[in-house]
């Protein structure tokens, strides 16, 4: 059995992703963590009153309190590089959905992974189509340069652009031909009309009630064009993401960024 700890459990992705644990047969659910927490224990929820599961308001006491082989993360941008350190240092395998992670940010925990030979692993997004969605635009990307990525996602979303806009961008920099888009003397009569610019590359964030999680890679060349699309309709795409995750971080001996890493 896998012993994991869920923080940021009371929250959207959080509370699918403890329903997940609990429901998986090789994983066991040992804790949960949120700052401001009433329960003391995940009985108390209506859902859970046959569980024994203690919830934490603090890191520190968790890891005085249960020990841990996987720590999943849907916190919130603020805290979870904090987060994600802490399960670190305490050699415990992260597998964070949390986004607005900077570069140096990845590097720095990638670096102190190695140093604790604990796996781990930052995925901007947990759904397999979205990952397909990211390898085939990097594919489409060498012979269309000229791209723009529109991103949609709920409106209580808190950092923009979405990490997997962000990671898409830098997976599609990397084999794209160095191009500035648009017409160079265009002027933008509404500030941030065009978006985002990430290496040339035009990034549009959408918030919206009702929408969840989804992306667009638009593609335009001579006379055509070519859109690739995923859309996440419910929470639970990603959990057999998260899952897959928990099984692998355990057995790496660093922390990888992106999940197709690990497929
Ligand atoms: P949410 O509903 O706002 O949940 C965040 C939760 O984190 C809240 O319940 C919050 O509690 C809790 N929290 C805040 N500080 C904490 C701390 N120090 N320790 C533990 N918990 C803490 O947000 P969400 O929609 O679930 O999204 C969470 C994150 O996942 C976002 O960054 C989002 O972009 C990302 N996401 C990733 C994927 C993916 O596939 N990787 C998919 C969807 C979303 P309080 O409300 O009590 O402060």
């Amino acid at each position: 059995m896998i012993k994991i700890v869920v923080a940021g459990f009371k929250g959207r992705m959080g509370a699918t992703a403890t329903k997940m644990v609990i429901e998986h047969e090789r994983f066991e659910l040992v804790g949960v963590l949120d700052p401001h927490a009433q329960e003391k224990n995940l009985s108390e929820i209506s859902d859970y009153q046959e569980l024994n599961v203690p919830v934490f308001k603090e890191k520190e006491t968790l890891v005085k309190s249960v020990v841990a082989d996987a720590w999943i993360d849907f916190t919130i941008p603020k805290v979870a590089y904090e987060n994600t350190y802490f399960a670190l240092e305490n050699k415990i395998a992260p597998v964070v959905g949390t986004t607005g992670f900077t570069e140096e940010q990845v590097a720095s925990l990638i670096k102190l992974s190695k140093a604790q030979k604990t796996g781990g692993l930052i995925a901007p997004n947990f759904a397999i189509g979205a990952v397909l969605m990211m390898e085939f635009a990097t594919k489409a990307v060498q012979y269309f340069p000229d791209v723009e990525i529109i991103e949609l996602h709920h409106d209580n979303k808190l950092d923009a652009p979405s990490g997997t806009a962000v990671k898409t961008a830098e997976m599609m920099e990397e084999v794209r031909a160095k191009k500035a888009q648009g017409n160079p003397d265009e002027k933008e009569t509404i500030k941030g009309a065009r978006g985002a610019d990430y290496e040339g590359m035009r990034i549009h964030s959408v918030r919206l009630p009702g929408l969840i999680a989804h992306q667009q890679v638009q593609f335009g060349g001579t006379g055509e064009g070519l859109t690739i699309r995923h859309d996440s309709y419910d929470r639970a795409s990603f959990m057999s993401g998260v899952a897959l995750g928990c099984e692998k971080v355990v057995e790496l001996k660093e922390l990888v960024y992106g999940l197709e890493n690990l497929l």
